[in-house]
């Protein structure tokens, strides 16, 4: 019987789990530091798309599967090392995803208000390592800074009226704080032009579908400069798409909605203002080099706001005794072999955003796990077996080392009381995010 350990229950890992599986002869475990599966399914994605979020139905089929072990609150490189794992498994695959916020890296960013997309998402996901109180949304005016999707969710979950997402599976504590949200603007803000932008054209269009917010966008801000003229005519389908979208928007007259979402685009961050909270965002507007990268111009303006968002994308996760690529934020590898020193590190592979960087979406991590776990099997026959043959050897250690492991039954339990949790408030589901709470309910208590 082959042995696997996949670190990490997100797509890649989930999605590893099911190639593996259909070999045959497996046991796989899928570990994950924290008591749910599913990675950025369940703390990322919009609690205002449902029918994203449903895929987790799928992965949760996998994880079904008798040949497939789910080994929740269980931190590798802490709770059990790689080494550890490399003398209990016949190969590991790094699945552990790429959730650090990159930074904008300007004076002023670490002043009281001024947060990553990602805090702001892991709060309103119940993620357990996001503390309850962490936003008070008393901020009248945000600055959202990036151009990709994560941009678009948080300002669509900032314009959104409380009403709207009742019927999702925040947390209560995050419904209460949405309840209070003073917040009247959002401004956009995109380094580069409308055409650089990684959008999608149906989480872009949402944002002109607002119920409770207009868009406030100047002509003058969908300016091309000659290059961009010339790539719109070649542009991908999507680009070409999202620029019709916003100019559409440009010509729409205002109706009077109680919140506004101004989108800016040419305009890089390059202060912070405050003193000791935030007052404001000081932006210099760039021009596109040669390359299509943003340069500042000299001409700056200032954006007035009391909460700062910077959503300008993720680097990847390190975990103790593995090599991450700085630049990138990647671990380096080949056809899913981990690189050591240059060569293919025998039984160790790598999947998902930790091995391409946090781009695509949920279903390019399929075919990447595929990629991944054909070379594994590939390898299988060269590999050295792993000298503990015994399948609960990590089981027998963990619980010597007193980690409280979630399993799949412990998962069904966390399950069953989010359902009677939301069923009491008259929805679905209602997410636990604290942590202990989800550890009793794992085990079958009140969920507190
Ligand atoms: C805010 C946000 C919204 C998104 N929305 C969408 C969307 O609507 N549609 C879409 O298609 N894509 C969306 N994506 C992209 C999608 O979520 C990713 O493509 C996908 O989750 C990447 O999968 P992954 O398995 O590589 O990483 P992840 O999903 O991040 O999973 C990594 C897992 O590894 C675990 N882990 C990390 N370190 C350790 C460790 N040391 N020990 C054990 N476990 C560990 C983590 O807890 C996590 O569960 C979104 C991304 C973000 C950030």
């Amino acid at each position: 019987m082959l042995k696997v350990a996949v670190i990490g229950s997100g797509p890649a890992g989930v999605y590893a789990a099911a190639a593996l599986t259909q070999h045959g002869d497996v046991l796989v475990d899928v570990f994950d530091r924290l008591p749910c599966p599913f990675g950025l399914v369940r703390y990322g994605v919009a609690p205002d798309h449902p029918r994203i979020k449903s895929i987790s139905t799928a992965l949760q089929k996998v994880l079904e599967d008798p040949a497939v072990r789910f080994l929740g609150n269980v931190e590798v490189g802490t709770q059990i090392t790689l080494e550890e794992l490399h003398r209990l498994y016949d190969a590991v695959i790094l699945t552990c995803g790429a959730m650090v916020a990159r930074r904008l890296g300007v004076p002023g960013e670490d002043l009281a208000g001024s947060f990553s997309a990602t805090d702001l998402v892991a709060w309103y996901c119940g993620h357990p390592d996001a503390p309850i109180d962490r936003f008070s949304l008393q901020a009248r005016s945000v600055a959202v800074v990036g151009s990709g999707n994560v941009a678009l969710d948080v300002t669509r979950m900032l314009a959104k009226s409380v009403d709207e997402l009742r019927h999702t599976d925040m947390p209560d504590h995050v419904l209460k704080v949405l309840e209070r949200s003073r917040v009247e603007d959002i401004h956009l803000i995109g380094r580069r032009g409308p055409l650089q932008a990684k959008f999608t054209t149906k989480e872009l269009r949402e944002i002109g579908e607002l119920s409770n917010a207009d868009v406030f966008l100047d002509p003058k801000e969908l300016a091309l400069d000659e290059t961009s003229r010339e790539r719109l005519a070649t542009a991908d389908p999507v680009v070409r798409r999202n620029f019709e979208v916003l100019q559409a928007w440009a010509e729409r007259p205002p109706s009077g909605r109680p919140r506004r979402v101004h989108m800016r685009f040419m305009l890089r961050p390059v202060e912070v203002l405050g003193d000791v909270e935030v007052s404001g965002l000081r932006l210099e507007r760039t021009r596109l080099d040669r390359a299509g990268l943003a340069t500042g111009t000299g001409e700056t303006c200032t954006v007035d706001a009391s909460m700062i968002l910077c959503a300008v994308g993720h680097r990847g996760v390190s975990i103790p005794g593995v090599p991450v690529d700085e630049q990138t934020g990647v671990i380096p590898s080949v056809a899913g072999r981990v690189l050591r020193a240059g060569s293919a590190a025998p039984g160790e592979y790598v999947a998902g955003w930790i091995k391409r960087g946090a781009t695509g979406v949920i279903g390019t991590n399929k075919s990447d796990a595929k990629e991944t776990v054909t070379s594994l099997l590939e390898d299988a026959p060269s590999l050295p077996p792993a000298p503990v043959r015994d399948p609960d050897a990590a089981l027998h250690l963990l619980a010597e080392r007193g980690v409280n492991v979630v399993t799949w039954q412990g998962w069904t339990a966390i399950e069953l009381a989010e359902a009677d949790l939301g069923r009491a408030q008259g929805r679905e589901r209602a997410k636990i995010a604290d942590r202990e709470a989800l550890l009793r309910a794992a085990a079958g208590g009140a969920a507190g």
